[in-house]
């Protein structure tokens, strides 16, 4: 994967953080994106270049769409100052949030949000970033193990993820021709900021969820950065259009 480069959304904390740092311990440069934590970004752009790799992290809201044009241009600039680069090999789409938001309550706002962060940010910045993929490179979409698994107040929120995962099968149809591989993963439940960090901090909800995991514990950021840079490996280069459930073995 050296000489490879990553363009990940939502890099400065949890799971796209980790996915980060994976992938700069094989070689990958890291073009990253953080909403606010500006402090968060610096510490992993500081953590990545102890590591010996390159990293740029730019601030992007993906909900944002009138901003793409710009960002795909400093993309395109950085490709070429930092790494040397024309395009990019990577692209994650990770960046979100969740919303407790049952059927009752959901406002039009949240709504908005979720489909916003979750769906049209994603469809429009890999439209926006499509001249900047190199042929033969892949695509990756953060979806959810809520998808399969039902809790009541997230459904807006699977329904988006749900979306994702038939829009991947599109995109890897649609970019076939240029040896574009598109997948999904779907982690279950992972012990980050997510929610306002419930499953991390949270004793009973931690313990509920932990007894729903065939490994008996929630998932670590680790667990899914390490997936990651084996799904986007060159070995796993046949795996296209499809969705890898990384969750441990929950509720199933
Ligand atoms: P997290 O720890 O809260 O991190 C969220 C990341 O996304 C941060 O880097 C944040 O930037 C960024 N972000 C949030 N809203 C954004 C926006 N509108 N525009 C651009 N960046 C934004 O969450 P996480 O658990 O890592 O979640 C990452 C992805 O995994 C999400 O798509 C989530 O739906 C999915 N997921 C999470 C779990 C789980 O249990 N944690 C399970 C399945 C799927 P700042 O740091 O600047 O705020």
């Amino acid at each position: 994967m050296t000489n490879q480069v990553a363009l990940i959304t939502g890099a400065s904390r949890g799971l796209g953080r980790s996915i980060a740092v994976h992938l700069a311990k094989h070689g990958v440069g890291i073009i990253g994106t953080y909403l606010s934590a500006s402090k968060e970004a610096d510490a992993l752009t500081r953590e990545i270049e102890a590591l010996g790799g390159k990293v740029e992290m730019i601030a992007l809201d993906v909900r944002d769409t009138a901003t793409f044009p710009t960002f795909a241009a400093t993309v395109a600039e950085k490709l070429k100052t930092k790494f040397g680069a024309e395009r990019f090999d990577f692209l994650v789409n990770n960046a979100g949030h969740g919303i407790h938001a049952p059927l009752s309550d959901v406002t039009e706002e949240q709504f908005d949000s979720l489909i916003d962060a979750h769906l049209r940010g994603p469809v429009f910045l890999t439209q926006k970033l499509l001249p900047l993929i190199a042929d033969g490179g892949r695509i990756l979409n953060v979806s959810s193990a809520l998808v399969r698994v039902t809790i009541a107040g997230y459904g807006i929120y699977a329904a988006t993820k749900a979306a994702m995962q038939t829009i991947t099968k599109f995109m890897a149809v649609e970019l076939g021709a240029r040896q574009i591989r598109v997948n999904a993963i779907a982690p279950g439940a992972i012990a980050t900021d997510f929610g306002g960090g419930v499953v991390r901090d949270d004793e009973n909800v931690n313990a509920y969820v932990a007894g729903t995991i065939a490994l008996g514990r929630v998932g670590q950021p680790d667990d899914v950065g390490g997936a990651v840079a084996a799904i986007l490996s060159d070995g796993m280069g046949w795996a296209n259009g499809t969705t890898f459930d990384i969750s441990g073995g929950q509720a199933i």
